[in-house]
């Protein structure tokens, strides 16, 4: 931005030092000739400098933009996709509070439901932090005009959903995360937020042991693009694309947890991956758990409510881990329908499902050709939610000064080995806010932002090499080969010898990445570009995930080991893994143990 006439400008001063000064009326001719003289690769641009940069734009990012902002800073966003098209606004079933409008509720349930629902492994007082300041902060959206559905009285009407005590998810029909994020991206306008749109960040910058900035290619007009800042907040979202069959957009590719990675920062809990019970075949659209919290049933090929078997007290309502677990092996031992079991909502009326699951019976008739008025639906489990990610404390602050993480790309941990529906959108609202508000803090006590010229020169010969191929293998093949045999090796059950061969098989694929050739050499929305460097982050976090699920020797929440490892192993295992990048550039394995405050592991039964 062209902060001298306050115009945004995705023109850039093209600069060999760098240094912050405002730009003139003069240096806005510049900027255009610049711009239109940039080559993709030859010139790194410096667009500006910020106090707070947040790369993400989904609610988690905004919401941390929002917080800095108010706290006054100078903030800016970043997002390789239009706000309102993250994958936020996928969300449907709702958002966890204890707001007590449905029933006696109090954010102590809310706290032990979730750690009982992370099968002990989420941090016990990060989790108190979140329940704590749910109500608040949904309180907070509703005020900035998120339009929730109502009790009959006027007050947030809260559904159940599953592994929660109480119903407690507060819901815009089966639209949530649409409405929220519609609600903060108006925040975001309101505040007039600087936001670089469809600016894909690739590495961060770090100097004197701080995070100083970000690297990013900007799509539209092509190049190189620095970006400095006192501190960096990751709110890249998920990596669910590492597998075939999944509820995740094609925008979540693990970004920010892979850049977090290569500069030196552990991931925690990789091996945990959530498959969410409910997906359609073959395209991965999710079917809310919204369904069974209104009461949908579940049924084998022999029209059995199975959940009889696997969670006799809260079948339908049990957490999402037993119930993958449940269908996965139903399907298994033969009782499946073309690889799924059914999803029957047709006992709750035409009405209800009109009013409150709209969108679900939408998504059933255009991407499965089945009207759930009249047809149950083919659900099998998918890839659904990292519960793992960038390791941060309570404020979001990773292992390195300036550097921050929110949302799903952070593991701070309130999910633990299985995130309860309803707490990811929490989680990103309250943690969005909680790294907003530390990341303003540190930058308006500290001044200086430097990016030395030896970063951007190295960047743009890594990324000259890799435009400069013109023979080698085209990326898709190998980012299929990926998402499916992580599909097969590292699924909803887990064998060793077959998590031994994924890591044989990432090694080779990423092999074969070292000669992968990008033929669009152009500079207008390379996607061929930025899918490829997407590649690149996804080979690094699965090696990592397997890494870690190897060496958890237990079933525990979303890693199930029924063959060789069947019990949760309390003894050895409460504890978190973290992964990081050794010098050789493979990956190291620690341990970290889990916060425990007041509720010791108990057996998790449902
Ligand atoms: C279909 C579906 C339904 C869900 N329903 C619910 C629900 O009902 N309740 C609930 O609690 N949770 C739900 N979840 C989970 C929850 O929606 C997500 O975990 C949460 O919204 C993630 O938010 P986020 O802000 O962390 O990331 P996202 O919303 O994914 O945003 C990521 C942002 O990062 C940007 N980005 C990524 N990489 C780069 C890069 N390299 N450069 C620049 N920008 C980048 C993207 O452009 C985007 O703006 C659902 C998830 C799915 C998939």
């Amino acid at each position: 931005m062209n902060r001298a006439c306050g115009v945004p400008c995705r023109t850039s001063y093209i600069s060999s030092t760098f240094s912050w000064e405002p730009l003139t009326g003069a240096d806005d001719a510049r900027c255009y000739e610049a711009a239109e003289r940039a080559h993709p690769i030859a010139s790194i641009a410096v667009e500006a400098t910020h106090d707070v940069l947040v790369v993400g734009a989904g609610c988690a990012g905004m919401r941390a933009a929002i917080e800095a902002f108010d706290q006054g800073a100078d903030v800016a966003l970043l997002s390789k996709i239009h706000p309102v098209r993250s994958h936020s606004g996928a969300a449907e079933g709702g958002i966890n509070a204890a707001l007590g409008n449905a029933s006696e509720d109090d954010p102590e349930k809310h706290a032990f439901d979730t750690v009982k629902g992370s099968d002990y492994l989420g941090d016990q007082d990060a989790i108190q932090v979140l329940c704590d300041e749910a109500p608040d902060d949904v309180y907070q959206l509703e005020h900035w005009g998120a339009v929730f559905s109502r009790t009959e009285d006027g007050r947030i009407a809260q559904r159940p959903f599953g592994a929660a005590g109480e119903p407690r998810t507060a819901y815009a029909a089966d639209i949530t995360g649409h409405v929220l994020v519609h609600v903060l991206y108006e925040q975001v306008m309101k505040r007039d937020i600087f936001t670089y749109e469809e600016y894909f960040a690739w590495k961060l910058v770090i100097d004197d042991d701080r995070c100083q900035g970000v690297i990013a290619w900007d799509l539209l007009n092509g190049g190189l693009k620095t970006i400095g800042a006192k501190t960096v907040i990751l709110a890249t979202g998920g990596a669910g694309r590492l597998y075939t069959g999944t509820t995740n957009a094609y925008a979540c590719t693990g970004d920010g947890m892979a850049m977090a990675l290569r500069v030196g920062v552990a991931l925690e809990d990789m091996e945990m991956m959530q498959f969410h019970p409910t997906t359609l075949a073959p395209s991965g659209v999710l079917i809310t758990e919204g369904c069974r919290g209104e009461g949908a049933y579940l049924l084998n090929s022999e029209g059995e409510r199975f959940l009889e078997r696997y969670a006799p007290n809260a079948m339908e309502l049990a957490s999402r881990d037993v119930i993958s677990r449940a269908e996965q092996t139903e399907i298994d031992e033969g009782r499946g329908i073309n690889g799924n079991v059914l999803l029957d909502l047709r006992h709750l009326g035409a009405e209800k499902i009109h009013e409150r699951l709209h969108g679900t019976r939408e998504l059933s008739m255009v991407f499965a050709g089945v009207d759930p008025i009249h047809e149950p639906i083919p659900v099998r489990p998918g890839s659904h939610y990292h519960m793992g990610g960038v390791a941060t404390d309570l404020d979001g602050l990773t292992s390195i000064t300036g550097l921050y993480a929110a949302g799903e790309c952070a593991c701070v941990s309130v999910h633990g080995a299985n995130r309860l529906g309803g707490n990811a959108l929490m989680e990103t609202i309250t943690f969005g806010k909680r790294s907003g508000a530390a990341a303003a803090e540190w930058a308006l006590t500290h001044t200086t932002v430097a990016v030395p010229p030896s970063i951007e020169a190295d960047a743009e010969r890594e990324l000259g090499a890799l435009l400069g191929r013109s023979d080698g293998e085209r990326p898709w093949a190998i980012r299929d080969e990926l998402a499916a045999t992580m599909h097969e090796n590292f699924g909803v059950f887990r064998r060793e010898e077959q998590m031994q061969e994924q890591g044989r098989i990432i090694e080779r694929l990423q092999e074969r990445y070292e000669r992968v050739v990008v033929e669009d050499k152009g500079d207008v929305f390379n996607t061929d570009l930025t899918q490829a460097l997407e590649l690149g982050f996804l080979l690094e976090l699965a090696e990592c995930m397997v890494v870690a699920g190897l060496a958890r020797r237990e079933s525990r929440g979303a890693h199930a080991r029924p063959y060789d490892y069947p019990e949760r192993d309390d003894a050895n295992f409460l504890r978190h893994t973290l992964t990081s990048l050794s010098p050789s550039g493979r990956v190291r394995l620690d341990w970290k143990p889990v916060t425990i405050t007041k509720w010791q592991p108990q057996e998790r039964t449902y």
